[in-house]
C-alpha cells in the first residue's frame, strides 16, 4: 500500500519542518567534511531496489538521518574550497517554495509567474552588475552553461561573418574559430568549445608569465595576423587561483579595433561591480558581447543557478531556435524562454533570485560582499603573521592564495609537502580548502563567499590548518 498518497502530505511537511530545524540548528558547528562517517553512512544505503516501499515520511527521515553524515557542509561557514557560496535565508525559503510549486520556467502556458520573474530578475542583475541595458539574459544551471550560451552566440556571429548560418548548416567547411584568451581561462570555458564543435585546440592562451596574466601585445599581434577574419576574445573577471582579473576594458578596446566578439567570464568576479572598493576591476564589462555570472557562488542562492547575457538578442535567438507546435502556439506573442538557451523544461530559478534581491537589495549585497573582502584581509593578516606560511598573491577579492613554506625545502619538496597538507585537511574535515597550482607552485586558495562566515571562522580555519601542518613534518 505504498503508492503516492495525499494522506502522506501532512506527515511529510511536519517531518521536513523538524529536519530543517535540526539542520539549521547545527550547520554552523558541523565539520566541513567527515570521510570516515561518510563511508559508514553510505554503506547503509547499499541495497537493491525495494519491492514494497516504506512510505514518504519514513523514506525522508531515513534520507536525512542516514545521509547527513555523508554530506559536505558546503552551506556552512568553514567550507572554503572552490567557490561554493551559501544560501541566504531568503533564497533558501524561496527554493523550498520553488519545489512546492514545481512550476517550469518556459512559457505563460506553464506559469506566467516564473517566466515574468525570470525576465525581471535578469533586468535587476544587469543593473546590479552594471551590464549594458540592451543585453538579453537567460538563466541556466551555472557558469559552465552560461559560458556555453556565450560561446554558442559567439559561434553563430562568427559563422555569419563567414557567410554561414552555423545553427542551420553546421561548421563543415569553415576554418577553425580563433578564441584568444589569457592563462586565466576557466576549464569550463574550454570544455564548452569542445561541446560546440569548435574544439579545445582553438583556444590561444596569450600569457606573459607562469601565473597566466594576459599578454595584450601578443594577443593584438595574433588579431593583426588574422587580417580581418573574425575572432573571439575571452576575458576572465575573477580567476580561480587568486581572484585576479584580465583587463576587460583594454580587451574591449582590442575587440572594437579588430571587430572581434568579447566574452567576459565573470562567474564570481563580476560581483566586484557591487562595491566602489572593487568596481574598477570590471570596468569595460558594459562593452562585452556576452557575459557569464554565477548565482550559486556570490549571490548565495542554492544550486543550480547561473546567468548568461548576450548583447545581440537576434544572434542568441538564432543559436537556440527550435519549435514544435505542441511546445508553443505560434500566434502567441508572449515570451518562450526555451528559445534563448539550451534547455526546454527548466527549473524556476528566478524565484530564489527575485526573493533574495527583494529581501536584501543592492545595499545588502554590497555589505555582504565588503564583509567578505574584510574577512579575506583578516585571513591575510593571520597568514602573514605565521612564519611557516607564505602568501603567493595579494587578494583583489576574497580568494587567498598561499602555501606552507618552512624555509628549508626545494621547490619540488614544497609542492609535495603542500599536496600532502591539502589531502590531510580534507581527511581531517573540520574545515575545507583545497590545493591548486599557481605559477607552478602547489598552494591552497580558500575563498570566502558565504554569508554565514564570521571572523571566528577565519581564525578557526587558520588554527586548524596550522595544527595539521605542524603534525606533517
Ligand atoms: C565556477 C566558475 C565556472 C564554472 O561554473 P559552474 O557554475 O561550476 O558551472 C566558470 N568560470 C569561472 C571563472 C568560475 O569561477
Amino acid at each position: 500500500m505504498t503508492d503516492p498518497d495525499r494522506n502522506e502530505l501532512d506527515a511529510v511537511r511536519a517531518a521536513f519542518n523538524e529536519i530543517a530545524a535540526d539542520y539549521l540548528g547545527r550547520v554552523d558547528d558541523l565539520p566541513a567534511l567527515n570521510y570516515d562517517a561518510a563511508r559508514e553512512a553510505l554503506a547503509g544505503f547499499q541495497r537493491s531496489l525495494p519491492s514494497e516501499g516504506i512510505g514518504a515520511e519514513a523514506a525522508l527521515r531515513e534520507l536525512y538521518e542516514n545521509g547527513l553524515p555523508a554530506t559536505g557542509t558546503t552551506s556552512g561557514p568553514r567550507f572554503f574550497h572552490w567557490v561554493v557560496g551559501g544560501s541566504t535565508p531568503a533564497a533558501m525559503g524561496a527554493d523550498w517554495l520553488t519545489s512546492l510549486l514545481d512550476n517550469p520556467s518556459y512559457a505563460w502556458v506553464g506559469s506566467p509567474l516564473t517566466v515574468e520573474l525570470e525576465i525581471l530578475s535578469l533586468e535587476w542583475l544587469k543593473d546590479l552588475f552594471g551590464l549594458h541595458e540592451d543585453m538579453t539574459g537567460v538563466m541556466v544551471t551555472g557558469a559552465s552553461m552560461a559560458n556555453f550560451v556565450g560561446m554558442a552566440a559567439a559561434r553563430q556571429w562568427w559563422g555569419e561573418r563567414h557567410g554561414v548560418d552555423v545553427s542551420e548548416d553546421g561548421l563543415v567547411g569553415l576554418p577553425a574559430m580563433p578564441v584568444l584568451t589569457s592563462g586565466y581561462v576557466h576549464a569550463s570555458a574550454v570544455k564548452v568549445l569542445s561541446l560546440l564543435g569548435v574544439g579545445r585546440s582553438s583556444v590561444e592562451r596569450h600569457t606573459r608569465d607562469a601565473v597566466g596574466r594576459v599578454d595584450l601585445a601578443s594577443m593584438e599581434a595574433s588579431l593583426q595576423a588574422l587580417d580581418g577574419a573574425p575572432a573571439v576574445l575571452m576575458a576572465v573577471a575573477g580567476e580561480v587561483n587568486a581572484g585576479d582579473f584580465d583587463p576587460v576594458d583594454e580587451m574591449a578596446d582590442l575587440a572594437e579595433r579588430y571587430g572581434a566578439w568579447l566574452h567576459v567570464d565573470g562567474a564570481f568576479g563580476l560581483f566586484a561591480a557591487v562595491s566602489d572598493r572593487t568596481a574598477h576591476l570590471v570596468r569595460g564589462v558594459e562593452r562585452a558581447d556576452s557575459v557569464t555570472v554565477d548565482g550559486h557562488k556570490w549571490l548565495n542562492v542554492p544550486y543550480d543557478s547561473g546567468y548568461a547575457f548576450v548583447r545581440d538578442r537576434e544572434i542568441m535567438a538564432k543559436a537556440f531556435a527550435y519549435t514544435a507546435r505542441y511546445l508553443a502556439d505560434p500566434t502567441d506573442s508572449r515570451p518562450v524562454l526555451g528559445g534563448l538557451g539550451p534547455e526546454s523544461s527548466r527549473r524556476a530559478r528566478a524565484l530564489t533570485v527575485w526573493t533574495t534581491l527583494r529581501a536584501y537589495g543592492r545595499v545588502g549585497y554590497q555589505r555582504m560582499f565588503e564583509r567578505h573582502l574584510d574577512l579575506a584581509r583578516e585571513m591575510v593578516e593571520l597568514i602573514d603573521a605565521a612564519p611557516e606560511l607564505e602568501r603567493l598573491a595579494d587578494p583583489l577579492l576574497s580568494v587567498v592564495c598561499f602555501r606552507l613554506n618552512p624555509g628549508d625545502l626545494s621547490e619540488e619538496e614544497l609542492s609535495e609537502l603542500n599536496h600532502r597538507w591539502s589531502v590531510l585537511i580534507f581527511e581531517d574535515g573540520r574545515v575545507a580548502a583545497g590545493a591548486t597550482e599557481y605559477g607552478g607552485q602547489i598552494a591552497l586558495r580558500p575563498t570566502v563567499v558565504n554569508w554565514r562566515t564570521r571572523s571566528e571562522d577565519i581564525v578557526e580555519f587558520i588554527r586548524v590548518i596550522r595544527e595539521l601542518a605542524a603534525g606533517l613534518r
